[in-house]
């Protein structure tokens, strides 16, 4: 079930935790996500507890779009001064993870060929509603580091779930 404010992820222990931001500004922040697809999976979050796109306005939507190319120039940067850090973060996660599935996630992306490639490109969107497969009901943007392979974020998404049913 969805959750509510008072336990919302994005308002405490992801906020709690300095040292996971990727980027931030006044409006939203960005950190890696637990439950990676990709190596570099990040979540960019808007600072308000904002629950409905429709409330989405002025400089918390205009911070928040801004934050994805910021955040995608930040892993870029990761990636080239401190890749070690990805690797770090994975390896935490399997000593201190939020949840317990997260542990297999990390043991995956340290498996995972793109792990140190620095990614070239990324797509980016969000899950609206609890069928679409939102679960924590605080506004977020997924954003996926791609490398070499060509697949828009349609293909790439049924190739996704052709391969889980
Ligand atoms: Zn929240």
């Amino acid at each position: 079930m969805f959750e509510t404010q008072e336990n919302c992820i994005f308002c405490n222990s992801y906020n709690e935790d300095r040292k996971k931001i990727i980027w931030e500004n006044q409006e939203a922040f960005s950190v890696f996500n637990y439950i990676p697809s990709v190596p570099g999976h990040s979540l960019i979050v808007t600072r308000q507890h904002v629950t409905d796109l429709n409330n989405l306005t002025g400089s918390v939507l205009e911070g928040f779009i801004h934050a994805i190319p910021q955040t995608f120039k930040s892993i870029q940067e990761i990636y080239e001064t401190n890749p070690e850090n990805i690797v770090e973060y994975y390896k935490d996660l399997i000593i201190n993870p939020p949840e317990d599935k997260a542990r297999s996630f990390a043991k995956q992306m340290l498996n995972h060929p793109h792990l140190l490639v620095k990614p070239i490109a990324y797509n980016w969107g969000m899950n609206y509603g609890y069928e679409a497969g939102q679960r924590a009901i605080h506004l977020h943007i997924h954003l996926f580091p791609r490398r070499e392979e060509g697949l828009g974020i349609a293909t790439a998404m049924r190739k996704h779930l052709a391969k889980k049913e």
